[in-house]
């Protein structure tokens, strides 16, 4: 299939079905923001050599979080790609904690390109929190999402140098950002 075709057919699949979706941040970005960035950091990291990685990457939360299943993905986009969504999907029907868990658990038996997917979907989702952080979201658990996104993405070493590089440099600055105020004694 030709790629640019398969490319835009992915992102117009995206769109459509996260249409109704924002970020959680306090500028409620249009949900896609997240899905182009997790695409070109895969793109970038690649050498836009492996196409069906980024089309996975477009399409990484759509069994999540929207009304699409896996039959449905391999119809349109075929079994790779379906099968590389598949492998970063939680599952929904356990508590959050749970799944949290099993998101550290399970990253260092992925396959290379499903680690490439987690960490990049883990850089776009520390730089949106850190420039638009959810309302209602104190510093410390900023602080504990950022600890658990690097539990996360130290299953997810040793497939991507560069990704990883723009990973570590995204908790630098998250880290930074987020350290206690130091208060001077008052007069
Ligand atoms: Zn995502």
């Amino acid at each position: 299939m030709d790629q640019i075709v398969a490319l835009t057919r992915a992102l117009d699949f995206a769109a459509r079905k996260h249409t109704d979706q924002r970020r959680k941040g306090v500028r409620a970005e249009p949900y896609i923001n997240h899905l182009a960035e997790v695409a070109h950091l895969l793109a970038e990291a690649t050498g836009g050599r492996d196409p069906t990685l980024v089309i996975a990457g477009l399409l990484h939360d759509t069994i999540e979080d929207t009304e699409t299943d896996r039959a449905e993905l391999e119809a349109a986009f075929g079994p790779d790609v379906a099968r590389l969504v598949a492998e970063v999907t939680d599952d929904k029907r356990l508590p959050k904690e749970v799944r949290k868990q099993r998101q550290i658990d399970a990253a260092p038996r992925k396959s290379d390109r499903a680690k490439k997917l987690k960490l990049a979907d883990k850089i776009s989702n520390l730089r949106a929190i850190i420039a638009s952080p959810p309302a209602g979201w104190s510093p410390d658990r900023q602080r504990g999402y950022l600890d658990w996104a690097c539990a996360v993405a130290q299953g997810c070493r040793g497939v991507d140098p560069w990704l990883e590089a723009r990973f570590d440099e995204v908790v630098r600055d998250g880290r930074a950002h987020l350290q206690p105020v130091r208060r001077t004694a008052g007069p």
